[in-house]
């Protein structure tokens, strides 16, 4: 039995852990800067839950397979992977980084363990394989410091940079212009386009983008919606699994295209797609501008997933120490062998992995850094994750993005299949309508009244785009319009009351809206090639609006008492009156607060 072959070497850098983990944990991206090649990745599915994983790649001439176990990590501190070879010079190699903090900066140190099949494997090991590793490694880092001090403008060395088709780009940023974008925004959207690498330009995410470049998020959407358009970009939907949040699958370039129930293979879990969480809109170059990078170079490191705070594996029948990040309430633990999901106190504690559930013996000191050990009794291995509970605010999920009006008038033809229902949860769904029209079409005649309601129509349509909302139909009088977001539907309401009332015919004739709000799920479907929304939460803000009086907001009993409404409503000085009605075929009676809104 060959003795472990351990290499290990520390670099200083002047910046903190919470500026280089999100770059070192790039761990696919590290891959290609080292000039490892790409790996094919056989997917065996689990019985008790999760993935095996074969790898596969060659290596300076040599085919290599090993076994790929899970990613650990603790953010920002430590990472480490571990991979069992199935033949060749070594058995098992462990690699990856710790970083602590020092008085100027961080340390990080890099290790590589490996463990030698035989002779050969020991001097491959010891005078072949660890000096490179440590090598690129040193040089790696030290290009990352560069960076992060604004000396290097690429975030890793060698990261492959397709050259740009000058002509395609050229055409494709004239059409910007002529779309009225302004110079420095097409500018530096060629910047993006000609100089980031190819890794960046192919899962590219607006609102990323928009942070990095301190700009308006959605401004930055409405340029990548233009530059798509221009023949910039193509988009794409993606099904985000619930589990590791990437997706495996083909991306659709078409919502058409999209069905119902997803399967992620790495996590070895079905799932339906939901507008509102699952389904994200992205970004790649087009491949007549630029090549675009698909290959996989690492597929489960930290960086891919940087909801996990944590991850731990925990062989069959052992147990171990967890040095668990700080516990706060966001966050959850998380297993596919355990088939549960819990939040952990911040306490010290014992957790034991049960196939059905965990269960904690928890200890009645508090610790905000506690003591965790883990215990698996199961004849399987467990891997643990300690994720935030939220979905990532960056993430342009179909809803939000169908929910603006902007993106329906640039792509109508966007909708999904005609044999599918789409779950969308958390909308915000506002009907109006006017009162007394047909009474004001007789005072004053059919010309000068429609021109009113035409008006009227039009204040709508602006008022509801410029909050990043969308009006789904109309019907008679009345506007159907839905919202991603709450305060945003509330001041949108709001103003369309206030610009309402700023108008009136030449006869001086006023006209008066009803409004009413409610939240909650529904299902996107596809009414004659147009995406509409249907189900109860619909129904039921279509009932509400025939309550109003005029001049004031109808708003359901759980969505007054929400935070964002006490905040609006606390603007709005007047707290308004509730009110009871029994609906027919409605099982209860529905509670509702009527709003002035003069
Ligand atoms: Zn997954």
């Amino acid at each position: 039995m060959a003795a472990l072959v351990k290499i290990e070497e520390t670099v200083e850098l002047p910046h903190p852990r919470a500026a280089v983990w999100p770059i070192l944990s790039r761990t696919d991206w590290i891959n290609r800067a080292i000039g490892l090649p790409p790996v094919k990745y056989e997917i065996q599915p689990v019985p008790e839950g999760g993935t095996r994983v074969i790898a596969r790649a060659r290596l300076a001439g040599v085919a290599l397979t090993w076994q790929e176990f899970p990613f650990e990590w603790i953010e920002p501190k430590s990472y480490q992977v571990r991979r069992v070879f199935l033949s060749g010079p070594l058995t098992e190699g462990v690699m990856g980084l710790r970083l602590r903090d020092t008085s100027g900066g961080c340390a990080i140190e890099i290790f590589a363990h490996f463990t030698p099949r035989n002779v050969l494997g020991r001097l491959i090991a010891r005078h072949v394989l660890g000096p490179k590793t440590m090598r690129d490694m040193r040089a790696l880092v030290r290009h990352v410091s560069a960076h992060l001090s604004g000396r290097q403008s690429r975030v890793m060395p060698k990261l492959p940079t397709a050259a740009a088709n000058p002509t395609t780009l050229a055409l494709g940023l004239q059409r910007l212009r002529a779309d009225h974008f302004p110079e420095p925004v097409v500018a530096r959207l060629n910047t993006l386009l000609t100089e980031q690498p190819d890794v960046e330009l192919s899962h590219l995410r607006p609102f990323a983008v928009a942070r990095r470049w301190q700009a308006d998020r959605w401004e930055t959407l409405r340029l990548f919606l233009h530059a798509t358009r221009a023949g910039l970009f193509n988009l794409s939907w993606e099904v985000l699994c619930p589990n590791c949040r990437s997706t495996r699958l083909p991306r659709t370039s078409s919502l058409r295209q999209l069905s119902r129930v997803a399967h992620c293979d790495v996590c070895n879990i079905k799932y339906d797609a939901e507008f509102d969480k699952s389904v994200e809109l992205k970004f790649s170059v087009h491949p007549a501008v630029r090549p675009c990078d698909e290959q996989t170079f690492c597929l489960v490191g930290p960086g891919g997933k940087p909801h996990i705070v944590s991850q731990l594996y925990v062989e069959p029948g052992q147990q171990r120490d967890w040095d668990v990040p700080e516990l706060t309430p966001d966050l959850r633990l998380r297993s596919l062998q355990v088939k549960a999901s819990t939040p952990l106190p911040a306490a010290d504690m014992e957790v034991v992995c049960h196939p059905e559930r965990f269960e904690l013996r928890v200890s009645p000191t508090r610790s905000k850094h506690p003591k965790v050990r883990v215990a698996n009794p199961n004849a399987f291995p467990v891997l643990l994750a300690l994720e935030q509970h939220d979905w990532d605010d960056e993430i342009l999920t179909a809803s939000r993005v169908t929910n603006w009006q902007e993106f329906r008038d640039l792509f109508a033809t966007e909708v999904i299949s005609p044999t599918e229902q789409i779950t969308v949860g958390a909308q915000v769904v506002v009907f109006t309508d006017l009162r007394g029209s047909t009474a004001m079409y007789n005072r004053i005649g059919d010309a000068p009244a429609y021109a009113l309601v035409r008006d009227h129509f039009k204040i709508m349509h602006d008022v509801v785009a410029a909050h990043h909302g969308t009006v789904v139909k109309t019907i008679g009088d009345a506007v159907m319009a839905v919202f991603s977001d709450l305060p945003e539907a509330l001041a949108a309401v709001r103003q369309m009351h206030t610009q309402l009332a700023g108008i009136k015919s030449r006869t001086g004739e006023k006209l008066e809206l009803k409004s009413a709000l409610h939240t909650g799920s529904c299902l996107a479907v596809n009414a004659n090639e147009r995406l509409d929304f249907f189900g109860s939460t619909i129904n039921l803000a279509a009932r509400l609006v025939e309550h109003g009086r005029g001049g004031d907001l109808i708003i359901t009993d759980e969505t007054y008492w929400r935070d964002e409404t006490r905040k609006f409503l606390g603007t709005a000085g007047d707290p308004g009156v509730s009110e009871e009605e029994h609906f027919t075929g409605a099982p209860a009676a529905v509670k509702f607060w009527r709003i002035p809104m003069g």
